[in-house]
């Protein structure tokens, strides 16, 4: 399972690739989005990356009402009740004719399948950028859960000159997380909890496997993970950064941590979605200087993001 297959034909399925980003490892990165996730963290803001399928995005308020997506729809999105924005077709098979013909950008089609060969081509548009820091992030969703494509993407894009880091959920098969040193330069770890309770409460899943993989990539790969705090208001508290902290602290080596503060920038998917975005209301920067306290007072390094 975990061997790599380094053909650049391999398919598969990316819904975003941001070019500049700063906050997906050090220096100016391009972030590969993976389709797909097998977690179910209540204040995903990437809703959009959960199901492994293709999914279309509306976006009411960019609507002009020109009509052009009725007028390509297979599915006769004409007979759909509500306004135009809004027409999305019990049968849409998400063909993306309308996305395509939208000329407001109101229909977006999340999740495309792309060969290893396209995803690069994409990525060396900013290998000039990079400088000595940077280089391309494969994120999500869960890029593990597409390991034969992260695999051979992160093989293509070594071979290249390009450096590659993984920001993972560490949601993956252990043959799998075995092969993640020898295949990234760096690894971005989410520990969202130490509590397997409040993991599985707010996740929908244990947290023995997240922890596995922390002890052996500190290990195995030293110099080169960082571990991941997300920080929610009602959801993460005192007691909770404090075991997360104290669990850091007992890695050997300990890896740097880097505090991922909850913010609302994925709101407006959720009802693109057709859904409800969560909401988390309280403060956020209290919990944000609690961590800092608690991750000094072991002596973790933090990195700024
Ligand atoms: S994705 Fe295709 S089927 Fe779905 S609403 Fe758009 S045009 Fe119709
Ligand atoms: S094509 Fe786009 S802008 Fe035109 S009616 Fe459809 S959703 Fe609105």
């Amino acid at each position: 399972m975990s061997q790599v297959q380094t053909d650049t034909q391999v398919l598969g399925q990316v819904f975003d690739i941001q070019r500049f980003s700063v906050h997906d490892g050090p220096g100016i990165r391009t972030t590969v989005f993976f389709k797909g996730c097998p977690l179910r963290c209540a204040w995903c803001q990437n809703p959009e990356s959960i199901p492994s399928e293709p999914q279309l995005l509306l976006y009411a308020d960019l609507c002009i009402g020109c009509g052009a997506c009725l007028a390509v729809c297979p599915e006769r999105a004409d007979e759909a009740e509500g306004a135009v924005s809004a027409q999305r077709p019990a049968t849409c098979r998400v063909c993306g004719a309308c996305a395509d013909a939208c000329p407001a950008g109101a229909r977006r089609i999340a999740g495309r399948r792309m060969s290893v060969a396209e995803v690069v081509a994409q990525v060396l548009r900013d290998k000039p950028f990079y400088g000595d820091e940077g280089g391309a992030t494969l994120g999500g969703g869960e890029p593990l859960a597409q390991w034969e494509f992260a695999g051979a993407l992160a093989d293509a894009l070594r071979g290249e000159g390009v450096g590659v880091a993984l920001d993972t959920a560490c949601a993956a098969p252990e043959s799998v997380l075995e092969a993640v040193p020898e295949q990234f330069d760096l690894v971005l770890a989410d520990l969202k909890f130490v509590s397997p309770e409040a993991h599985c409460e707010w996740t929908g899943a244990d947290n023995a496997d997240v922890l596995s993989a922390l002890r052996l990539w500190s290990r195995t790969m030293p110099g080169r993970i960082w571990v991941s705090v997300p920080l929610i208001p009602g959801v993460h508290d005192e007691a909770e950064i404090g075991r997360i902290a104290g669990f850091v602290r007992s890695l050997s080596p300990v890896p740097p941590v880097r505090l991922v503060p909850y913010h609302r920038l994925g709101d407006s998917k959720y009802a693109a979605l057709g859904g409800t975005a969560p909401a988390f209301p309280g403060s956020v920067d209290a919990l944000v200087e609690a961590a800092k306290a608690a991750f000094r007072a072991q002596g973790v390094e933090l990195v700024e993001q």
